[in-house]
């Protein structure tokens, strides 16, 4: 029996090209992902085959737009079309999401932002290079941001940098926990642009750079056996002098900045991948309580009162937290208000808290057979810790913003 759609498409409203990329993706994941998860899993490896699918299915170009040949979704739709696979393999939604975020940046959302005619034009000249190889040659771009400091929550310069050269960039510099190292064939890198080596690094001089992972001075380097999203193999990557011709930019200097502050709702594309692990959560409990969760023994549990309550709770919270979720992803546009801001953090910090929530709920309700490594519970619960960990905004940051916004005018402060 296939699975009903996380939002249905008549209630929640979808445009049918939302609700047909949908299901698409939920078949798909359902037949194919899910039964390769566990394995991924414990061995903490790269889902290869997981991505030749999404590839023969188009999903690689998923935010390419289609004047490009993409599939052309904007961010809610991506949003919704990620959450169903993260049902059913949380690794893979997690590092298609570092995929597609190359896409979505230098597509709709740039698309949607005034930029002069030059500057667009320059932008697209660039994007093309990128989505052609994605589409064509089936590519695979990663997302390394994160470096160990205050640059990926948004407080401090990048410290990998890039020297201008003649004909190119030269970066240096280190990322941690970058999700899918060693298998993406780019990886599309925040750093600090510099003129010359003595030039002051600052955050306005931040550059968005695919590097090419076969590039002279590229390395992988440390283990990976973290506690759960163990498939996303997020080691640490170094670039040693790497040189970098200035057509491998995904948008011209200056304009990634300006991006990230318009577009705040961007930094929510790490969600869905959580959305769809609560849902499994769910899912899992309503069918091992009716005993119909293959291996499982046939003993019904539903008669007990607690088991009713506890599943009564377990949809409360989940309705909560799909119907913050989407309303959030449907305000998403650039320049959102005081307001839409709060709630998108108020939607991420629900998400990425309830999942784990509702995973542990889980696993007290159908009991101590449900957590053995055979079912796919108990890697529910271990990958639905890790979405409150996601920089920039960490379930803390998250309640840390929303206290100041509610507390604070812009600008105000306690000295007088
Ligand atoms: C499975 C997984 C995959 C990932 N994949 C990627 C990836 O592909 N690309 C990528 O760039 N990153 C990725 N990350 C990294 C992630 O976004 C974070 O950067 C990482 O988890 C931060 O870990 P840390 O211990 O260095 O955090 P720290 O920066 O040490 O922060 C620890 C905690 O302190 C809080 N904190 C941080 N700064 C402040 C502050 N200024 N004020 C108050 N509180 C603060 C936050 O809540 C944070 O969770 C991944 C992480 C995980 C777990």
């Amino acid at each position: 029996m296939t699975d009903a759609p996380i939002f249905d498409p008549a209630a929640w409203g979808l445009s049918d090209r939302q609700a047909a990329l949908a299901t698409r993706a939920r078949d798909l994941a359902a037949e194919k992902f899910a039964p390769r998860a566990a394995e991924y899993d414990r061995e903490a490896r790269f889902p290869t085959a997981n991505y030749r699918d999404m590839a023969d299915a188009g999903l690689l170009g998923i935010c390419i737009p289609e004047a490009e040949g993409g599939l052309g979704a904007d961010l809610k739709t991506y949003m919704i079309v990620a959450a169903e696979i993260g049902r059913y393999c949380g690794a893979t939604a997690l590092t298609f999401n570092m995929h597609v975020s190359s896409c979505l940046w230098t597509g709709d959302l740039l698309d949607r932002l005034d930029l002069d005619a030059d500057t667009r034009a320059r932008h697209h000249a660039m994007r093309r290079l990128h989505y052609r190889r994605i589409l064509d040659e089936g590519k695979i771009y990663a997302q390394p941001f994160s470096e160990g400091g205050a640059a990926a929550a948004g407080f401090k310069a990048f410290g990998t940098t890039a020297l201008k050269l003649d004909g190119g960039w030269r970066i240096t510099g280190k990322k941690i926990f970058a999700s899918l190292s060693g298998h993406a064939d780019y990886y599309g890198a925040l750093c600090t642009a510099l003129h010359s080596p003595d030039e002051r690094p600052s955050r306005r001089n931040t550059m968005y750079i695919a590097v090419p992972a076969d590039a002279d001075g590229v390395r992988v380097e440390g283990d990976w056996d973290p506690l759960g999203m163990r498939g996303t193999v997020s080691r640490t990557l170094i670039f040693e002098d790497v040189f970098v011709p200035d057509e491998a930019q995904l948008m011209p200097l200056g304009v990634y900045p300006a991006a990230a502050s318009r577009w705040p709702h961007m930094f929510m594309t790490l969600t869905p991948t959580y959305m769809g692990i609560a849902q499994a959560a769910y899912d899992f409990t309503v069918a091992y309580l009716r005993g119909e969760v293959p291996g499982t023994p046939p003993v019904k549990r539903r008669m007990y009162p607690t088991k009713q309550l506890a599943v009564a709770q377990m949809r409360v919270m989940l309705e909560q937290t799909k119907a913050v979720w989407f309303q959030a992803i449907s305000e998403a546009r650039p320049d959102p208000g005081a307001d839409s801001l709060m709630r998108a953090k108020v939607a991420q910090f629900t998400v990425m808290e309830n999942a784990n929530a509702l995973a542990q709920l889980a696993i007290r309700t159908c009991g101590g057979q449900s957590m053995l490594r055979s079912l796919p519970l108990e890697r529910l619960y271990r990958d639905s810790r890790c979405g409150s960990l996601m920089l920039p905004w960490t379930a803390e940051l998250c309640l840390d913003m929303l206290g100041k916004g509610a507390l604070y005018q812009p600008g105000e402060t306690d000295d007088d």
